[in-house]
């Protein structure tokens, strides 16, 4: 279905993300009906909270992890009554080299696997800017880049600078569509009220009393308020000029600074509480237990702060019982007014720690890891639900990194099958690495369990919340 626009909805992005810029209006920006304080909501924000020491369980016989089989459901593309001017192509993403921050494991390499292929180099040598504006500046969190790995290290395949087009700054570098960060700054200033923003280096910093968003030129990782995002692309420099995906702006960047005028949003009171593995697929080998019997008791355990919180639950699975994937998407489109969790844990090296959680990959993007099913040509069935599934990612997401002592790994794509064919929003969360002793011993305690659970069950809330006015009407 495609549910009519709302009313207040900021015309100069929709334009912008229907790849028709002729129409986009600049200026309107955003309906004054943002509610103060929600992106903090959205994003949780409780104090760090101390988890006891649990009881070891007994170890149990190893198991293979089964592998994601990204289904290929072609969906339309967006349409727009208006013809495009510029359009989003389809290149690859690329490895590049990250400034890890609190990412010790090895595993945090973006390796993205693009099918189509055609190659793509990073923009030209460029002068940097000094901070643009008088702001106090911020404090840096990313490491610098290694000379040879910088941007500018490599040449251009082609940079053309559009004319600004109803106040977006669009760049393109090799077939690609980038926006400018003033463009970005500008279009949310009337909401946030920014007071930095800051080119420092190859750092990036936009802040207000209300958001911190911090990026890397020629890195994918984007903190905003401390809670990390993998970019689908790398950000970008020209001219001086820090540049983003258009393709991150509209599938990320937009959803998640401003969730209330998401286009297509449903109003729901069920969740799919997906426990992964089941019955002969054990999941990942712990330290001190199977994968699919932790991912039941952390299912069994959302379940209940859910009903808690006033939401209908339906599982996929109660007991020990093996599920297909298929069988799992297959309860989420048949249960109405609802939207989908998968639980999972992480097997990694003994040293892998960290929390991460999973949206469906953009089309025209490429996931995050190699074996995340690669690059989207045509979009899958799930992707109409882009928008809404980045959100309810970083209302989970944030809420438990802000409470728990966890090493964040991010909020990433991939084509998983539980949310290549869902047509709910939904998202598949690593709630810790089981191959990790101290991480297992948490995962294998019920306070932790329950603990974890009441912020995902804030989140939801959240979620519901951040959501309400662009679910208005469609109850
Ligand atoms: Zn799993």
């Amino acid at each position: 279905m495609t549910p009519g626009l709302h009313p207040t909805l900021p015309k100069a992005l929709i334009a912008l993300c229907a790849f028709a810029l002729a129409s986009a209006s600049f200026g309107v920006a955003h309906a004054d009906d943002q509610k103060p304080g929600f992106f903090k909501k959205l994003f949780g924000g409780g104090s760090k909270t101390e988890t006891p020491a649990p009881a070891p369980e007994p170890e149990k016989k190893p198991a293979a992890k089964p592998k994601p089989e990204p289904e290929k459901t072609a969906t339309k593309k967006p349409t727009s009554s208006k013809p495009p001017r510029v359009i989003i192509t389809t290149t690859g993403g690329k490895k590049v080299e990250i400034g890890k921050k609190s990412t010790p494991s090895k595993t945090t390499a973006k390796t993205a696997t693009p099918k189509p292929a055609p190659k793509e180099e990073p923009v030209k040598d460029v002068t940097r800017s000094a901070s643009r504006d008088n702001d106090s500046p911020m404090k840096g969190e990313f490491k610098e880049l290694d000379d040879d790995k910088t941007p500018s290290a490599e040449a251009s395949k082609s940079v053309e600078v559009l004319p600004a087009n109803g106040g977006w700054e669009i760049v393109k570098i090799g077939g690609r569509d980038y926006v400018t960060a003033e463009s970005i700054r500008n279009f949310y200033n009337p909401v946030y009220g920014f007071t930095t923003f800051r080119i420092q280096g190859t750092h990036f910093w936009l802040g207000s009393s209300k958001l911190i968003l911090k990026a890397q030129i020629g890195s994918q990782e984007m903190l905003i308020n401390n809670i990390k995002f993998i970019l689908s692309f790398p950000v970008a420099e020209h001219n001086g000029k820090v540049l983003f995906s258009r393709l991150d702006l509209c599938k990320l960047i937009d959803p998640v600074l401003y969730p209330s005028h998401i286009q297509n949003a449903e109003f729901f009171d069920t969740v799919v509480v997906d426990a992964g593995h089941g019955g002969h697929d054990a999941g990942a080998r712990g330290v001190y237990g199977y994968e699919k019997d932790f991912a039941l008791k952390m299912s069994m355990a959302v379940r209940a702060a859910l009903i808690q919180r006033g939401f209908k639950v339906i599982l996929t699975r109660s007991t020990d019982t093996f599920i297909t994937l298929g069988g799992r998407v297959a309860i989420a489109n048949q249960t109405p007014k609802s939207i989908f969790l998968s639980f999972h844990f992480n097997s990694g090296g003994a040293a892998a720690t960290g929390i991460e959680t999973w949206a469906l990959t953009p089309q025209s993007a490429a996931a995050t890891i190699s074996r995340g099913g690669g690059y989207n040509v045509n979009g899958v069935t799930g992707n109409k639900q882009d928008s809404a599934n980045i959100a309810l990612a970083t209302a989970v997401h944030a809420s438990v990194i802000s409470r728990f002592k966890f090493v964040d790994r991010g909020i990433k794509r991939a084509q998983w099958s539980v949310l290549t064919g869902c047509k709910r929003p939904g998202i598949l969360f690593e709630g810790g690495f089981v191959t990790n002793g101290a991480e297992c011993q948490l995962v294998a305690s019920e306070t932790y369990r329950q603990q974890v659970s009441a912020a995902i069950g804030d989140a939801v809330l959240n979620y519901r919340k951040a959501l309400e006015s662009a679910m208005m009407g469609k109850r």
